[in-house]
This record gives structure tokens, C-alpha cells and sequence, in this order.
């Protein structure tokens, strides 16, 4: 095999130059000038460009609010009065997991939506309590949704007032309290027997965290952690400690030590039925609640007061017999059934210890016996089992904790610091 004679350039280059001169008249082929767009062709390419909106978006309207009412229809507000349509009630209703909300609507809650101005729905938020809802956002088929929660802001407040009327409407004038008043008057008067020993001219000043949701301007809850009542019959102060217990600047608890039976330790007295949310009665057979303990004891034993408190009630009852009921403060209350005799009055302060009634079988009862009941907060509770308040005093480092962090509250003896540094939280008031 010999080479060829020619060389690569001579046999490439004429193919070559006649392919570039096709390329460039490919490429600049020669073209008539457009002819300038009209102004709605530019806005049709405009609008062509992206795909989602072939027509002008129609503008989102401002959010609508309504609160629901007792017998309210929703099927009927929101096609009649609110014009959205149906389909889209139905569409959200029968989401599976998010639709349930929809159907248990109640009074009180509070719904949301927005609109677009062509009536269809954009957005729907349903509030089921004031801090927590849900927001379902229509986007053409699609549905998203998310839990709303809204930010809660904790601050401690301080207020100060002078009794006119009573406590609860001095509290309903301070702002701070806007929405919490009648909240923080009832947490005080669980504390101290108020209702009895409050008078005008009273001076007080209290303590209070108060919540707030994001944008709120009441207060969501309140906890009332501190108090300093002076006044003409009734002077207290006192504070909560980290055992949400209240002691008073000395330490000493608020509340009062328990005795575990409402009779001195040296009695012996047989439990003739306990406490039981099952039992079946003696008397009906029927099953109902003994919300109390029963003592067998003989007609004329001593009963005695378990804990320091005020007689709140004195009365005959055809079930209860002679019937005596103690406020002990912080939300505890006891009471005695089946009495032969009542020594005290309404309204009497009892001591830990005091004789209150002699044990008896009247009413409706089996034998002689003392019912004797403890409720705390309104809910019975078993007297024996349950843990009581023992605590009558902070331990020296739980009080040093106590004084830190009421420090810029009360005015502690100058001898309560023992040197140590004070670590003042300053109310915002
Ligand atoms: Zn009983």
C-alpha cells in the first residue's frame, strides 16, 4: 500500500467552506423587522409567560371574622351569610383528618377567612380556644394546613389598692389585672376569708404573673404568687414557694399543719366504711359514691377541727343529720356528717385541735359514727391516703430560696439575709 498523493487540505477544504457559508446563512437568514406589539399583545405575552395566571390575580379581601353563637349552622352561615362557596366547606369538611374540627364547632369559637374578590376562599382559620386553632390555605386544588398557636408572654405584675366595695371590683379597676380580676380575687379568697373580714379603706397589694397571648391585651391566666392585705380586721402577707404553697415572710406555712383524723391521736376509732367512688349503699343498694371516711364511734365523742380554718357552714340536713363544714384555706375543706352536737357558729375561726361537735347518728345513718370528708378545690378526697400540708415551716435553705426571690417584694427583718447577696426580679409595677 503506497500513500496518497494528495494532501488532507486539498481533498477537506472545499466541503468545508461550503458547509460553514450554509451554517452562517442558517444562522442569519434575512428576516422583514417585526412589526412593533400593541400594548395588548406585550400584556398577553405577559400574562402567557406565567402559566398560573392566565387572567389578573383578583385581589385578596381583608379577613372576616365571626364568632360562633348557640344554634348556629354552619352549612347555612357560610353559603347565606358569608357567600363562600359550598363545595369548599364540603371539600374541607371532608378531610379526614382536619375535617372533624368543622363539625364540632361550638359557641364561642371564633372563625376567620379570607376571600378573594371573585368569592372564592383563600384561606379559613378556626380559633378553638384563644390560644390554639387551625388555618387551611386553599392554593386551586390543593389544601395546606397548619396548627395555630399563639405565643404566650408571661410578666409579673403588681397592684396595689384600697378596698371601696370589695376586693374583687378594687381588682376589676387595675388594668394590669384586664381580663384576670375575678380570677385572681377568687385565688385570694381561697387564701383568706375575705367575704367575712374585708372592710372599706383596706389597703392591699398583690403579686400576680399574668399571661398574655401574642397580640392580647388581656390576660389569659393569672397566678396570684404573692400578697400583703392590710387591713382593719384581717392583716396577712404571704407568698408562693416553689411547693406552690403559700408561706408568709417569716416562713411559717399559710395554710396550717393537718391532723390525719379529725380526733386527737390517742383515739382509736374503727373505719366503718371508707372512702369509695364504687361502693353500693348500705341503706339503697344502690352503687353512689361515699366521698367520705366513717368512724364507728359512740354518740357524744369529741370531734376535732384537723387543721386551723373558719366554720364555713352549720346546718341539718335530712341525709347529712347535724352538719358542719371548715374552711381551711388554699382550697381545702372538711366536713362532718351524723353530728349529735354543733359547738360552733358560722363564721367562727377554729384552732388545730378544737373541739367542734360532739359524733352522734342522725340523718340518715346506720349507727352511731362521724362521716368525715376532705374536698380540696371541690373535689373529695381520700382523707387517709391522701398527702397532707405537714410542712409548717421552710427549712433554713428553702428559706433563704423564699426571701431571694421575694426580696423586692416584701420587706424582710434586715437580720433574714445573712449576709448573702439578694437577687432582686422587680415587678414591671
Ligand atoms: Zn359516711
Amino acid at each position: 500500500m503506497s500513500r496518497s498523493p494528495l494532501s488532507w487540505p486539498s481533498v477537506l477544504l472545499p466541503p468545508l467552506l461550503i458547509a460553514l457559508s450554509v451554517a452562517f446563512w442558517w444562522r442569519y437568514p434575512p428576516r422583514p423587522e417585526p412589526p412593533p406589539m400593541s400594548d395588548q399583545a406585550l400584556l398577553r405575552l405577559a400574562a402567557d409567560t406565567d402559566f398560573h395566571n392566565l387572567e389578573p390575580t383578583p385581589a385578596p379581601l381583608p379577613w372576616e371574622h365571626y364568632t360562633i353563637q348557640q344554634g348556629d349552622l354552619l352549612t347555612h352561615l357560610w353559603k347565606e351569610q358569608w357567600q363562600l362557596p359550598t363545595a369548599t366547606l364540603y371539600r374541607l369538611i371532608e378531610d379526614a383528618d382536619q375535617g372533624q374540627r368543622l363539625n364540632r364547632l361550638r359557641p364561642g369559637q371564633h372563625l376567620e377567612w379570607r376571600a378573594d374578590s371573585d368569592g372564592r376562599l383563600l384561606a379559613l382559620r378556626l380559633w378553638e380556644s384563644d390560644a390554639e386553632g387551625y388555618q387551611w390555605d386553599l392554593d386551586g386544588d390543593a389544601i395546606h394546613g397548619q396548627v395555630l398557636e399563639k405565643e404566650r408572654a408571661s410578666h409579673r405584675v403588681r397592684v396595689a389598692g384600697i378596698v371601696r366595695t370589695s376586693l374583687a371590683a378594687a381588682l376589676a379597676g387595675q388594668p394590669a389585672l384586664a381580663g384576670a380580676a375575678g380570677s385572681v380575687s377568687a385565688q385570694l379568697a381561697e387564701l383568706l376569708p375575705l367575704s367575712r373580714q374585708a372592710r372599706r379603706g383596706d389597703h392591699f397589694s398583690l403579686l400576680v404573673d399574668v399571661e398574655r397571648l401574642d397580640g392580647g391585651e388581656r390576660a389569659y391566666s393569672a397566678k396570684l404568687m404573692g400578697f400583703d392585705y392590710q387591713g382593719a380586721r384581717l392583716q396577712a402577707s404571704a407568698a408562693r414557694f416553689d411547693d406552690d404553697r403559700f408561706y408568709r415572710p417569716d416562713g411559717t406555712s399559710l395554710l396550717p399543719s393537718f391532723w390525719r383524723h379529725p380526733f386527737a391521736e390517742s383515739h382509736h376509732y374503727r373505719i366503718s366504711s371508707p372512702f369509695n367512688l364504687h361502693r353500693h349503699h348500705p341503706i339503697t343498694g344502690r352503687i353512689s359514691p361515699h366521698y367520705g371516711t366513717d368512724f364507728a364511734m359512740p354518740t357524744g365523742s369529741p370531734v376535732a377541727a384537723p387543721a386551723d380554718g373558719v366554720v364555713r357552714r352549720v346546718t341539718h340536713g335530712l341525709l347529712a343529720g347535724n352538719y358542719v363544714v371548715l374552711d381551711h384555706g388554699n382550697g381545702y375543706r372538711t366536713r362532718y356528717m351524723h353530728l349529735s352536737k354543733v359547738r360552733v357558729h358560722p363564721g367562727d375561726t377554729v384552732r388545730q385541735g378544737q373541739v367542734i361537735a360532739l359524733s352522734g347518728n342522725t340523718g340518715r345513718s346506720t349507727g352511731p359514727h362521724l362521716h368525715y370528708e376532705l374536698r380540696m378545690n371541690g373535689r373529695p378526697v381520700n382523707a387517709m391516703k391522701v398527702p397532707l400540708p405537714t410542712k409548717g415551716q421552710l427549712a433554713s435553705d428553702e428559706l433563704t430560696r423564699f426571701r431571694n426571690q421575694y426580696a423586692a417584694y416584701f420587706d424582710f427583718p434586715a437580720d433574714a439575709n445573712d449576709g448573702t447577696e439578694v437577687a432582686h426580679r422587680d415587678p414591671e409595677q
